[in-house]
C-alpha cells in the first residue's frame, strides 16, 4: 500500500469531530463485531505517535488502545524513554478489533479506516511515529520489513517514521529488547532536535 500520509485532513477542523464520526462508523465488518471503536489515547497535540495494529479484546472492552500486556510493554518502554501515554499520542491501524485476534484485512478493513487514520495524522502533525509492529510499518511505509529502520523515511512530509517490533512480539527468548529499547530512544532523539 501506499505511504498513506499526505498532509490533508479531509477537510475535518478537529480530532474531536474525527471522533465523534469515528466512534459511529460502519465502513467495514467489523463494525458488526465489535464492542467499541478504539480511537485513540494519550495527547492530540504531542509530538511523538505510536502506531499499533488492531484493538484487542481488552481494547475492544475498554475503548483505549493499549490497554492489556501489550499496553503494559509499551508503558514500560515509554518510561524507559521519560515519557508517558499522556505525552504520546496512541493510534491503531484499524480501530475495530478483528475476530479472534486476526491480523486485519488490508482490502476491506485496513483500507475502510485508512481514512480515518491518515486525517489523525494530518491533524495530530506528529514529528515521530513509532510504528509496532509490521502491519503498521506497512500501513506507512507500504512495507513490512523492519530492517534499515533508521534510514526509513516517509514519503511524505516531514515525519520520521521508526518501524520496531510490536509489544506483543516481545518476549523474554527472542532478544529483541535490546532492538526495541534502541528505536525507542532513537525516536527520543529525533524529537529533542
Ligand atoms: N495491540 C495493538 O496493536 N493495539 C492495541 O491497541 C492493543 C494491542
Amino acid at each position: 500500500m501506499e505511504a498513506p500520509i499526505d498532509g490533508r485532513s479531509g477537510g475535518r477542523t478537529s480530532i474531536e469531530a474525527l471522533r465523534t464520526e469515528a466512534l459511529t462508523c460502519l465502513r467495514c465488518p467489523l463494525a458488526t463485531s465489535r464492542r467499541n471503536v478504539v480511537f485513540d489515547d494519550g495527547d492530540a497535540t504531542a509530538d511523538l505517535m505510536i502506531l499499533g495494529e488492531a484493538p484487542g479484546e481488552e481494547e475492544d472492552a475498554g475503548g483505549r488502545p493499549f490497554v492489556g500486556r501489550a499496553g503494559r510493554v509499551l508503558d514500560g518502554l515509554l518510561e524507559g524513554i521519560n515519557l508517558t501515554r499522556s505525552s504520546v499520542w496512541v493510534a491503531n491501524v484499524v480501530m475495530c478489533r478483528p475476530p479472534n485476534n486476526r491480523p486485519p484485512r488490508v482490502r476491506d478493513e485496513i483500507a475502510a479506516c485508512s481514512k480515518y487514520l491518515d486525517d489523525q495524522i494530518a491533524l495530530v502533525e506528529p514529528r515521530v511515529i513509532l510504528a509496532l509492529g509490521a502491519t503498521a510499518t506497512r500501513r506507512l511505509l507500504g512495507r513490512g520489513t523492519l530492517s534499515g529502520r533508521l534510514d526509513t523515511r516517509p514519503k511524505v512530509g516531514q515525519v520520521m517514521v521508526v518501524p520496531t517490533y510490536h509489544p506483543a512480539a516481545l518476549n523474554r527468548a527472542n532478544g529483541r529488547w535490546g532492538q526495541v529499547r534502541e528505536d525507542f530512544e532513537a525516536a527520543r532523539t529525533r524529537l529533542a532536535k
